[in-house]
């Protein structure tokens, strides 16, 4: 039994892609106090390559989250493994995402933060399955819209393999 990576979504395409985010990200807050939160782990790499396209002052904080129950689906019920280094009062959050499949995990974290008055949140998701939505969350920055097949590489994993890979892909199962 062996299994074929099938790109989806090549290292042009996405690096041409985050060029485009970045520069829209850029020219939207200006001066303001941006603070680049890097989901854990799935997010690494997009985050790498976002923050060196955005020409503008900004720290970077990463928050590990875990979500129970699941197989590959998402319960929705998102843990916070290792939360942010400083608090977020006053500043303009922007919540890095690989992607958003069913919106749950991005709505828990919308609500989290919220609660730590940050003068803005805005969600910047690589990808987005919209044939999986359970709950309509924004996605003020989005790479790609992308059919409802299990993606890896570029950060995504499966079973905490290919994450590496550098393009977006698709593993088949074949015989
Ligand atoms: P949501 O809460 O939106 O259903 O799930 C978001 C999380 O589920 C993503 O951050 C990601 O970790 C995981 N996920 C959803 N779809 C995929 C996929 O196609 N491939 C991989 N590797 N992870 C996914």
């Amino acid at each position: 039994m062996g299994q074929r990576i099938v790109t989806m979504i090549s290292e042009e395409e996405i690096k041409k892609r985050v060029a485009e985010l970045g520069a829209e990200i850029a020219r939207d807050y200006g001066n303001k106090n941006l603070v680049l939160v890097c989901v854990l782990k799935g997010s690494f790499v997009f985050t790498a390559d976002l923050a060196r396209s955005i020409d503008a002052n900004m720290r970077i904080e990463f928050l590990g989250v875990r979500s129970y129950g699941e197989g590959t689906a998402s319960s929705g019920v998102v843990q916070i493994t290792q939360d942010l280094s400083r608090p977020i009062e006053g500043e303009d959050v922007l919540i890095v995402e690989d992607i958003v499949d069913t919106g749950l995990t991005i709505a828990h974290l919308l609500d989290l933060f919220r609660t730590r008055r940050p003068n803005s949140i805005k969600v910047c998701a690589l990808l987005h399955k919209p044939a999986r939505t359970r709950i309509q969350v924004p996605i003020d920055y989005l790479g790609f819209t992308i059919e409802d097949k299990f993606v890896v590489g570029y950060g995504l994993d499966w079973s905490e393999k290919y994450r590496n890979l550098p393009a977006i892909s698709v593993v088949e199962s074949g015989e």
